[in-house]
């Protein structure tokens, strides 16, 4: 018996009082059980982990910068791998030098940093409706005030921006495969951000963790091509090469940077220095091009596999979005079905999805669902897809 009551902590913060665990990280546990098919988690397929690769890069990094590897580093970023994110961020959308890409523990600690940077309690920052959870979770810290984004089936829709948006601190936007939805905003869309932000004189947050994991054409050039000056761009290396190093990156004008760091000091004196080496070198070797092409197709495969099933089974009077890349497809269910109520009836039958509840920062929808694809099989795709349109369907006819 442990010593210490259940309950028992030190007097709390204000922050944490007001604070809340993620729904989903308590619904994974039960969603994780082996005998549970689970739609619910966001992590990337294990297949698509490049394990002998990285233990070549590893064997590298140790054979050549061992010293180096093992010990602390300054908090900005390694040179190494700045350098290689500023030239593959250049070639995939507009130029940028090393000094603007700061270094993070995960794109995650970026939500944080810029939370803890941008925000004051009371603050309005606009996100879309739904957004990440977890960008939620992060900018909730600080109590702002959230102004939802209208969205319609082509994501978030700019011409409905207006003047309320003068003075709000950002636009949190996930402009490509979005979590939860799996839209992606067209560019002229996202022209129409970026001259709308100018108009109202707000900045963007551009999230971007899944823009490598297209399918068949590349999406439109991230936001910042069109405002660079007042953007924002987080990237990771958890959805292409592997959560686990919890690296990522924010790229952007060097004065906006710069408060990150002075924070990021505080919080973790750096991202780990192993895991930068071994990236950098899986960026200057060519790896990480080399291996998209598998992760694409994989996913490409799980995501065709979800949509077949969900035209075979799923009743008159749902839909769902046709995702062109990412790891996210969104149910809508008829209006009078909440998949809050659902879930345990779901969980029963060993299925798990994420409620859409989670995703809206005000009044939340009560009809929707959010389906990972990428980590279950092609077959249970299938059964638990089954299942789950047997539940909606006993709730249509009741
Ligand atoms: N942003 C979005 C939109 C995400 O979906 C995720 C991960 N699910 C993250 C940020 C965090 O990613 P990481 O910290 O692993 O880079």
């Amino acid at each position: 018996m442990s010593e210490f009551e259940l309950s028992a902590t030190p007097p709390k913060s204000v922050r944490t009082r007001g604070s809340q665990r993620s729904i989903i990280r308590e619904l994974l546990k039960l969603a994780s059980k082996p005998d549970v098919i689970s739609f619910a988690g966001g992590l990337p397929s294990p297949k698509s982990f490049p394990v002998e690769a990285i233990e070549k890069a590893t064997d590298w990094v140790l054979e050549h910068h061992g010293a180096q590897a093992l010990q602390y580093s300054s908090t900005e970023g390694e040179p190494a791998l700045r350098k290689a994110i500023a030239e593959r961020e250049t070639e995939l959308s507009a130029p940028v030098e090393a000094d603007n890409i700061q270094i993070v523990s995960g794109s995650q600690q970026a939500l944080d940093l810029i939370g803890s940077a941008y925000v004051d309690e009371g603050s309005v920052i606009a996100v879309e409706n739904p957004t990440y959870l977890g960008a939620l979770s992060a900018f909730k810290l600080q109590r702002p005030t959230f102004l939802t984004i209208p969205t319609d089936e082509y994501g978030l829709n700019p011409d409905k921006i207006g003047p309320e948006f003068r003075g709000i601190r950002f636009a949190y936007v996930i402009p490509t495969f979005q979590n939860p939805t799996g839209i992606t905003l067209s560019e002229e869309r996202r022209k129409k951000l970026a001259e709308k932000a100018r108009e109202y004189d707000f900045w963007i947050i551009e999230d971007n963790p899944y823009g490598e994991l297209w399918y068949d054409h590349q999406p439109p050039k991230p936001i910042r091509c069109y405002a660079p000056e007042r953007t924002l761009t987080l990237g990771t290396f958890s959805k292409v090469l592997s959560p686990g190093f919890r690296l990522g990156y924010v790229v952007g004008p060097k004065t906006a940077l710069d408060p990150l760091i002075v924070l990021k000091q505080a919080v973790d004196l750096h991202t780990s220095t192993f895991t930068q080496l071994i990236s950098a070198r899986c960026l200057d070797t060519g790896l990480m091009n080399a291996h998209m092409p598998a992760v694409r197709e994989l996913y490409k495969t799980q995501c065709s596999c979800m949509l077949e099933a969900l035209e075979k089974y799923f009743p008159q009077g749902t839909s769902w979005t046709k995702p062109d890349g990412g790891m996210f497809i969104w149910v809508t269910l008829p209006e009078y079905i909440n998949t809050d109520e659902m879930m345990k009836e779901a969980l029963d039958r060993k299925v798990a999805y994420v409620p859409g509840s989670a995703f809206y920062a005000n009044e939340p929808e009560l009809n929707k669902m959010r389906l990972s694809f990428v980590t279950v099989p092609p077959e249970k795709i299938d059964a638990g897809i089954k299942i789950l349109a047997q539940l909606v369907k006993e709730r249509i006819d009741a």
